[in-house]
């Protein structure tokens, strides 16, 4: 059985106390390798690491941080296949998603912002003719990056391509769920001569390894992706110690479709947007909102879409929807599909864990699950479910939409359907969340800001708000 390793000072070793938690293979339902339960001694060793490797890192001239990195990004791409298949084990998502997404994205990310980082310029600011203001931006030294189970590499790269572009030493932990990929990873770093304690990977959960993280005194910045819960309790320790903290943290994402839409776009990618990577991706559309009249042919098209998606082994190229994560996620699902027959929604279809033959019998199976007639209120309208469970509701006016739209207590994105774009522009200015896309879904320019309001989240990633985020900016006045 393979035993991850943790990343620390340039070397694979082992956790300090020794002890392995299992990490389960979802579609088999069995444990397939074990991952570090690493403590505060792992986490002091990375930090002392990063710390001694931040001197020299932070003054490399950039063009050769830069290099480093798109040597890593290289390495990324020559290893996609073996990559691909490494997270559709791990996550149970299709390999086919994984090879089209997940791992060319992780490429993307480190290329994007190892270039990005050779434009990012200071300010200068001419006060009138009495003095020159010129804004120096350095990295804040030791940054810590914590990333969730579901795009495990694509965000793990996410964090930590634009904190080493900028300069800063990282100390990183992946989810204790979907550990292989960034384990993977530390070899190619080590393979591309990244210098030693540049980038460490503590292994562990997050009530340990994680927590010891956040409360490190020698980190100055914590960026986090994960729950809303998790980034509540971050914020707890993080924020009295006056650290740098960037949240990205859950969504309950309206999908808004009005009656001149293209039915034929909208009912794709709302597909699409409902139940790729078996909703378990925080700017999945879990709540869609279609106007009246085309509410009943909607729904009738909807659900046959949703009932052809091939469910079945993450391996096999044909899969639409692979397994869930894990056999606790899985009941927390089924657990919301009883809820939501509880405040007497109608299941129109799916919600039922399902049972595959062969080598994917035990696996975490969930039949993707449309459900009408509940009130916008109600908790399975509200809460993060995360999985392959949509719910949708009818208005009559644009008002009404945008009231449904902004009645939870996230802010993550949104998603317009209209051929109207006057309308299209109202609605984009008049609902609340960071992110709006207009007659698409997840398309993303890596240049954008990235991020959530209300409790989806604290700032924002994503082109030079990444690269602000890991530096300190310093304004030097001098008078003329
Ligand atoms: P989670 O909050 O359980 O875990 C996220 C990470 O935090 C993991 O690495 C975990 O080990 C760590 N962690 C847990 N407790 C910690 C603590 N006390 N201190 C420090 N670290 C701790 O989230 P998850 O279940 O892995 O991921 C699913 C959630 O992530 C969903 O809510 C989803 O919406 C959200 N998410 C958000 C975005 C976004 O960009 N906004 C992207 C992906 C996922």
């Amino acid at each position: 059985m393979v035993k991850i390793l943790n990343y620390i000072n340039g070397a694979l070793a082992g956790p300090s106390q020794g002890q392995y938690m299992d990490n389960f293979n979802p579609a088999e339902g069995k444990v397939y390798s074990l991952v570090p339960d690493s403590g505060i001694e792992d986490v002091a060793n990375a930090v002392t690491a990063a710390m001694e490797a931040f001197p020299s890192w932070s003054v490399l001239p950039v063009e050769k941080r830069s290099r480093m990195l798109q040597r890593l990004a290289d390495l990324v791409d020559r290893d996609l296949d073996k990559l691909a298949l490494a997270e559709s084990i791990d996550t149970g998502k299709p390999v086919l998603l994984a090879r089209r997404m997940d791992i060319p994205r992780a490429a993307a990310n480190i290329r994007f912002f190892a270039t990005a980082m050779l434009h990012f310029s200071s300010e200068a600011h001419i006060t009138d003719s009495a003095a020159i203001n010129y804004t120096t931006r350095t990295p804040v030294g030791v940054a810590g990056c914590i990333s969730p189970w579901n795009l495990p590499l694509y965000l793990f790269t996410w964090k930590i391509a634009p904190a080493l572009a900028a300069g800063c030493t990282v100390v990183a932990k992946p989810s204790e769920l979907t550990p292989m990929t960034a384990f993977l990873f530390s070899e190619l770093c080590i393979e591309a001569g990244l210098p030693q304690g540049v980038l460490n990977i503590v292994h562990g959960a997050g009530a340990k390894a994680g927590q010891a993280i956040i409360e490190h005194p020698d980190i100055s910045a914590i960026s986090f992706t994960g729950g809303t819960a998790t980034g509540k309790k971050v914020a707890l320790t993080a924020a009295p110690m006056f650290k740098k903290l960037s949240l990205e943290m859950g969504g309950k994402n309206p999908n808004i479709i009005f009656a001149d839409c293209d039915f034929e776009k909208a009912m794709s990618t709302s597909i699409q947007s409902s139940f790729t990577n078996q909703g378990e991706i925080c700017l999945c559309g879990s709540r869609i909102l279609v106007e009246k009249s085309l509410f009943e042919p909607f729904v009738e098209e909807f659900v046959k879409r949703a009932k052809a998606l091939k469910i079945g082994d993450p391996v096999d190229e044909e899969t639409a929807l692979g397994a869930v994560i894990s056999a606790a996620h899985m009941n927390k699902i089924l657990s919301y599909i009883e809820l939501a027959k509880q405040e007497k929604g109608k299941i129109l279809t799916g919600g039922k864990r399902i049972t595959l033959s062969g080598r994917c019998k035990g696996g975490y199976f969930v039949e993707p699950a449309v459900i009408v007639g509940l009130d916008h209120q109600c908790r399975t309208n509200q809460e993060e479910i995360f999985g392959p469970v949509v719910t949708i509701m009818p208005f009559e006016t644009e008002e009404e939409a945008i009231h449904l739209a902004n009645s939870t207590a996230y802010g993550l994105s949104a998603t317009i359907w209209t051929e109207n774009l006057k309308c299209a522009h109202r609605v984009a200015s008049k609902v609340k969340s960071g992110i709006v896309w207009v007659n698409c879904w997840l398309f993303r320019d890596l240049r954008t800001p990235f991020g959530g309001m209300k409790q989806s989240g604290i700032g924002r990633e994503g082109g030079w708000e990444a690269l602000k985020f890991f530096t300190e900016a310093k304004n030097v006045c001098v008078k003329l």
